[in-house]
């Protein structure tokens, strides 16, 4: 059934060994990591743990880097809400660009140069609905954005998936989500370079080094220690699997008239195509009934009823903007399912553009 799952950049499975990780801990294992009895110890050591796997994966300085949260919503809403006078990307996600508008952030215009020196400046890693690539070593989309101050890089799309070397890297504060690379929903973590205190944003108890209050998700964070753990050592094999998937993907493609995979230096786990002549949640429904999960943007503004933000930001033709889709691989999709999936697309934009005429 995952073979067909398509939508890897809005959610993973949980990887079977994460989970046979997270068991003991939604069972009998129900300390609190706080408690000073042998169960509340058990709690922090594998907390603690998972800190290290997390911090390991991102190439962290020191585990002391990392603080557990609910996820990048959170982390990027509690960095953002941290400092006054920063800057954003226009093709943040929401939870970075409505938290930034929300602190009176400049927004970035994207197709021109953009300068200046900020408190806090916000530009992601990867795109989630394109797989554009704006931070990170190697090619970019557009490297119009010379602006410095420290650096916000919400690293949701990236990490597990592409490099990261945070201890060699001029990034202040990083954010990422469990459910992106195979860990559980509902946990994530904030990088923050050095270590250094920050604002929090959920006061209570003092925990996290009162950093962020809250009993901790003990399951979830193990979860995500054990994923961490999983994707750093597979990274590279990953990787290699979503090239040919892509690859593989837009070769069914090529009979196709009238469409462009938007962006131009990509993520190979994420595809963003546009059809001329349909609109893109016909596409989705169409694919849905014959077995393929797919997106029309990004989960979060699926629903909201309008077209991508983030094309229309890139400049991209409103009638295209409207037949767009989102395709993202992930580990279990197979080459056959690919081939398939390409298959079953070229059918339906064909078939969707009769209906038109
Ligand atoms: N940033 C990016 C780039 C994302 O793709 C997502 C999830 N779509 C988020 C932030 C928010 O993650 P979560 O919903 O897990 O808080």
């Amino acid at each position: 059934m995952l073979a067909r799952y398509f939508d890897n950049a809005a959610s993973t499975p949980v990887d079977p060994l994460a989970f046979a990780e997270m068991e003991p801990f939604l069972r009998d294992e129900c300390g609190n990591a706080h408690s000073a009895h042998s169960f509340g110890m058990r709690a922090e050591a594998a907390v603690e743990l998972a800190r290290a796997r997390v911090g390991e994966l991102l190439g962290a300085e020191s585990s002391e880097e990392i603080h557990f949260c609910s996820g990048s919503t959170e982390a990027n809403n509690w960095v953002i809400s941290a400092f006054q006078g920063g800057c954003v990307s226009p093709i943040e996600h929401a939870s970075v660009l409505e938290s930034a508008m929300r602190n009176g952030y400049t927004v970035l215009p994207y197709a021109k140069p953009a300068e200046g020196d900020y408190k806090l400046v916000c530009i992601m890693r990867v795109n989630n609905e394109t797989g554009a690539l704006y931070g990170g070593p190697g090619a970019r989309e557009h490297d119009f954005w010379n602006v410095t101050g420290p650096r916000l890089e919400d690293l949701t799309q990236a990490a597990g998936k592409l490099p990261v070397d945070l201890a060699h890297e001029d990034i202040a504060f990083a954010t990422l989500s469990a459910h992106k690379l195979y860990g559980p929903k509902g946990v994530g973590a904030l990088y923050v370079k050095g270590g250094k205190r920050l604002k929090p944003l959920i006061v209570g108890g003092g925990q996290e080094h009162g950093f962020r209050s809250g009993t901790l998700n003990v399951p979830g964070i193990v979860g995500m220690g054990a994923a961490a753990a999983i994707a750093a050592e597979r990274r590279e094999a990953d990787f290699a699997h979503a090239a040919e998937l892509k690859a593989v993907f837009l070769g069914e493609l090529e009979s196709v008239s009238d469409w462009q995979c938007n962006g131009v230096a990509t993520s190979p786990f994420i595809c963003s195509l546009s059809f001329a002549g349909i609109v893109g949640e016909s596409i989705v429904v169409e694919l849905d009934s014959r077995g393929f999960a797919v997106s029309s943007t990004s989960a979060c503004s699926s629903k909201s009823g309008h077209g991508s933000r983030v094309l229309s930001a890139m400049g991209v033709d409103p009638c295209l903007v409207a037949g767009s889709i989102r395709v993202s691989f992930g580990r279990r999709n197979t080459a056959e399912a690919t081939r398939e999936l390409g298959g079953a697309l070229r059918e339906t934009v064909e078939n969707l553009r009769k209906l038109r005429k």
